[in-house]
This record gives structure tokens, sequence and C-alpha cells, in this order.
């Protein structure tokens, strides 16, 4: 039995309460079992991101939806919880659904928009028929994997009316945001776009990706502004290589058993969970789950 929800319902309740729901990114299971124990901890609902590479890294689809609902089971983690494809192809978002996650988001960005609002049209239809939520976006998010080093993209909001008129669940538009670690030069999100597509797409959540290193006050002006979803994924990287490697360059791991994994990785796992915690305070969302 699968304890796994679709995003929707915890997002338009974000949306309605003006709070945004964190979406984490997970690499293997300490990464998992340190969201979801933090989730937990904090009463909020949680959304586990799994791009496509972390899925090939965790064996597959199917493991990770395994491993994620056994320890949902185990830890009797009862806030609400989703397993999200992210940034998927059209062959990935086939196989999440197959493996049984609860979400999926169809990255067409880099298509042409007719190609997109068809291959998003279809892939909409199938997640609702598995009771599944779904993400589409619109404008590329820039990032280093694309060469890009300035200003993220900023999306068209007619085009983004058109995806979202498709039933999609939640939108990701570009306002300026990129993956990884902002460059100085980053001129901040663009609220413009932001109030623009949010005119366009009404009550629809929107989701920002790129939450890495965005200054809080953006990040609290965005969740007022309409969006409802952010995705985390290099802060949390950022922290447990850097409490990792504190405890390697303090000599730890020679002292004692201190080169067993179960010691070695502790650090940077309870750095996953410092980064979730100050995440949902600045997102509005602890507490929320019930
Ligand atoms: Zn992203």
């Amino acid at each position: 039995m699968s304890r796994l929800v679709p995003a929707k319902e915890m997002l338009d309740k974000a949306l309605k309460g003006k709070y945004a729901i964190g979406h984490f990114n997970i690499n293997n299971l300490e990464w998992t079992k340190a969201v979801l124990t933090e989730a937990q901890e904090l009463n909020t609902a949680v959304i586990l991101g799994v791009s496509e590479g972390a899925g090939k890294y965790m064996c597959g689809f199917n493991t990770v939806a395994a491993m994620v609902n056994t320890m949902m089971e185990t830890l009797d983690i009862t806030v609400p919880v989703a397993l999200h494809l992210d940034h998927g192809s059209y062959e990935g978002c086939l196989k999440c659904i197959e493996a049984g996650f609860s979400s999926i988001m169809f990255d067409g960005s880099h298509l042409p928009i007719d190609e997109n609002i068809e291959k998003t049209k279809e892939l909409v239809k199938l997640a609702h028929d598995h009771g599944m939520s779904i993400e589409a976006e619109v404008g590329a998010i820039g990032g280093e994997e694309d060469g890009i080093v300035g200003a993220g993209e900023c999306a068209d909001p007619e085009e983004c009316a058109r995806i979202a008129s498709l039933g999609v669940d939640f939108l990701a538009a570009g306002i300026g945001n990129i993956h990884g670690v902002y460059p100085p030069e980053w001129k901040g999100l663009s609220f413009e776009t932001l109030a623009a597509v949010k005119e366009k797409i009404g009550d629809l959540p929107l989701v920002l990706h790129g939450g890495t290193g965005i200054p809080t006050d953006q990040i609290k002006k965005a969740i007022s502004l309409g969006v409802s979803k952010i995705n985390v994924n290099t802060e949390c990287q950022l922290a447990f290589a850097a409490a990792t490697r504190k405890y390697i360059e303090a000599g730890k791991d020679k002292e004692g058993k201190g080169f067993d994994p179960r010691k070695l990785l502790k650090p940077g796992t309870e750095a996953i969970m410092e980064t979730v915690k100050e995440k949902c305070e600045i997102f509005g969302s602890i507490g929320s789950a019930k």
C-alpha cells in the first residue's frame, strides 16, 4: 500500500494559505531519510524530487518508489509526501507512472511550443488517470548544464496560459531563476513576469526552480505572488559536502570507528535536515500539515 499522495492538494492548500511547499531532491537513502524525518518533525507536507539522473543512480524508479514507500512505513511518516519526477522527459514520465510515483514533471520547455503542448496534453491525461499530479514548464530555466551563466529566461505569459489550460496541476515558469549557484551579476527574480504570468493562469500554483541562493526577501515576495512550490537541490548538496569535509578534515574518520559509513555520513545527513528546516521556515510551511 502506497502512502504517497499527489502534490496537487498540498499545493492548492499552500496557495490559499500563502506559503510554499519545499521540493527537495533526493540522491540516496540518507537523503531520503533526512528529508522525510525532518518533514515529519516540522509537521509539513513535502515533495521528494527525483531527477532522471538521480533515478538512474539509485538503480531505477522502481527502486526509488519501493525505498520511499517502505521507509515511510518504517518511520511512520504521516505528513503528506509526494514522490515527484523532476524535469522528466516524455519516456521518463511514462516510467514513473509505471513505477508508482505520485507526481511527475514533464519538461517540454526545450521543445517547440506546439510539440510541448501535444505531449503535455497526453501526459496530463495519463497522470490523472493514475491519480497523479503533473507539473509542466514554460520558458527554460537556465543553469550551468545549459551553459547559461547570466540571467535565467523569462516565460512568455501567453505560452503559460496555453500550457495551463491543458489541465496541468502546477506550472514552472521561468522568472529569471536558474539552477545551481547564482552568479554575482544575477539581476534577481523578475516580479513583473511573475505578476503577468499569474494574471494569465489564475488559481494554478506556480513553481520556482533553482531555489538555492535566492535572497529570502525575494522568495517571500514570490510566495506572496502565487509561488507554492519551491525546488531545492544544490543547497542540500553543498550542506552535505561541507559537513562531510569538516568531519574528514578534523580527522574524525581516523578516530576509533569513525570510518564506519553510519558515522561518516551522519554529519552530512544532519546538515541536510538543518537545510530542510531553514527552507521550510522561509517557505512558511512548518505546522501546516494538520
Ligand atoms: Zn528545475
